[in-house]
This record gives C-alpha cells, sequence and structure tokens, in this order.
C-alpha cells in the first residue's frame, strides 16, 4: 500500500514545484512547504554519471546514470557539443554524427526533486569525436600546375587538403591523404583547361581527368563549377569538394556509377558536371561507395 501513496504525495509536490525551486543549479535547496516534512531526503549526487562508448562518428555514446541520495523524481538529459545544447539529443544515448567532427562531446544531467533545488552534473566523452575509422592507409600528394593558372594557388592547396581530410570524404572510408613538398604516391594538378588533353587524349579541356599518377582538375571548372552544376544552386565549395573526391576516387581504383534511382544522393563517381539523370547534386562519397575503398 506503500507505493500509491507515494505517488500520490509526489504529484502533490509536482503540483507546487515551479514555485519553490531555485533557478539556478548549486543553490541551496529551499525550504518547501510544510506538508514536505524532507529532513534527511535531500537531493545529492552520489556517484557521478559517466559517458561511455567510442568517440568516432557513427558510434554511440551513453550515459552510465548517476546514483542519487533521495530519489530524484525526474532525470533529464541534455547533449552539448563544446557545451553548446545539440538540438533535440535529450536521450541517454547519442549517436556520433559528422557535425560531431573534432569537437569535445557532453551531456547535461539535471535531477529534480520537488521542494527541492535540482542538480545539475556535466559527465564529458574524454577525448574529441575522431573519424569514423583509423586511417587504414596514407596517400601522399604533391600539388603541380600546368599552363597559365590564374586561380589561388595557396586556396587550391587548402581547400584540396580540406576536401581530403573531411569526415565525409574519403578519409571517412579510412584513406589519409597527407601532402608533401615533392613526389609522393600522385600529383594532384591545377591545370588551364586548354592543357587537359596534353595528358591524354581521352582528357577534354571541358573537364577534369585522372591519367595515371596524375590527378587534373581543370581551372576553368574550379573557379566556375560546371553550368548544370549551378543550375541547381549549388555553390562553387561544394563543387570543389565533389570534383576532389570524383578524381581522387578514380585514382583509388573507383569507376563510374550511376544514380541508383530517382530522388536519391547521386554518386561521387557519377558523373555529376554533366547530369544527374534524376539524382540529388552531393559532393561526398555515398556510404555504399565509402564501404568498397578500393586502392589504385
Ligand atoms: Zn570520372
Amino acid at each position: 500500500m506503500l507505493r500509491p501513496l507515494l505517488a500520490l504525495v509526489t504529484l502533490v509536490l509536482v503540483a507546487t514545484s515551479a514555485a519553490v525551486l531555485p533557478a539556478a543549479a548549486g543553490e541551496r535547496p529551499q525550504p518547501g512547504p510544510s506538508v514536505h516534512a524532507h529532513g534527511d531526503d535531500r537531493l545529492e549526487l552520489r556517484r557521478a554519471p559517466r559517458v561511455v562508448g567510442v568517440a568516432r562518428i557513427g558510434k554511440t555514446l551513453r550515459v552510465r546514470p548517476a546514483t542519487w541520495k533521495g530519489e530524484p523524481d525526474t532525470v533529464r538529459y541534455r547533449w552539448l557539443r563544446d557545451g553548446e545544447p545539440i538540438r533535440g539529443a535529450t536521450g541517454k544515448r547519442r549517436k556520433l554524427t559528422v557535425a560531431d567532427f573534432g569537437h569535445g562531446v557532453a551531456v547535461r544531467v539535471t535531477a529534480r526533486k520537488a521542494g527541492h533545488a535540482p542538480v545539475r552534473v556535466i559527465a564529458s566523452a574524454t577525448r574529441r569525436v575522431d573519424h569514423r575509422v583509423r586511417a587504414k592507409r596514407t596517400v601522399t600528394y604533391h600539388v603541380e600546375t600546368r599552363g597559365r593558372v590564374v586561380a589561388d594557388l595557396r586556396r587550391f592547396r587548402t581547400q584540396a587538403q580540406q576536401t581530403l581530410d573531411d569526415p565525409r570524404g574519403w578519409r571517412g572510408a579510412g584513406v589519409k591523404f597527407r601532402r608533401v613538398a615533392r613526389g609522393g604516391d600522385l600529383t594532384l594538378v591545377l591545370s588551364e583547361a586548354s592543357r587537359l588533353p596534353s595528358f591524354s587524349p581521352v582528357c577534354s579541356v571541358e573537364w577534369s581527368c585522372r591519367v595515371g599518377r596524375y590527378v587534373v582538375i581543370n581551372q576553368t571548372r574550379w573557379l566556375h563549377a560546371s553550368p548544370m552544376w549551378n543550375r541547381r544552386s549549388r555553390s562553387l565549395r561544394d563543387y570543389r569538394h565533389m570534383v576532389v573526391n570524383h578524381e581522387m576516387g578514380h585514382w583509388l581504383g573507383h569507376g563510374h556509377r550511376g544514380c541508383p534511382r530517382r530522388g536519391a544522393a547521386a554518386p561521387v563517381m557519377q558523373t555529376q558536371s554533366k547530369g544527374l539523370d534524376g539524382c540529388r547534386p552531393n559532393p561526398w562519397p555515398t556510404p555504399s561507395e565509402r564501404r568498397l575503398p578500393r586502392f589504385g
């Protein structure tokens, strides 16, 4: 008969809690209405909550709950990214996404008990969120130009490396790219459009191309994307991601792929500069492409 009675008391306390709870955490409990009669039932943290799990994209972190002295009425969870609340992340578990990459993830636990100050405590993951997988292979490359280059070469180097480091890209499949001063496994070229056929007769002045160790980015495309891409109102930055991922994908051994179905994200190995066949523009390898890294 104890349980129904307790439930009733709890209901009464909840009904009055808004008035008696101090706003800020850490304040001493306020004396509640006389009916509460709590002498030794103060809410105190006994064992702190902990975040357990592997801090990698795609993995799930979970909270090992706290234990309390004095049972809380409610315990709420709010996940934080670098201290800022993550929208909608209020469960005991959180599957890490690309947006978490490189950030510190923590959970704020708030325990409430009617008539007492809420107790808030933050538990953090032990390290920043890392790539989905460890680097299985490191590829070295250096950068060259061909013909008259008017694009900002420093920006080209920086943005190409950003694409290669991005967890949505081939790094997410376990391939790490490192730029070197000379030599390396491949040469990334920024080329004047008219020089493309000098790499191979199959390379067109219109597009980028990969020939042997040369991954050649067409300067006109780098500067202006493609008419098709621009008609879809996609950004130049995304085009640059796409073209670097696509041509590097060839170097890694991927051939072209078609649109799998209408409305799907285009595989990065689809020739998206030319047409989409009903797919949506997509600058990054799709999950199925990431699962199939082949090395050239
Ligand atoms: Zn291609």
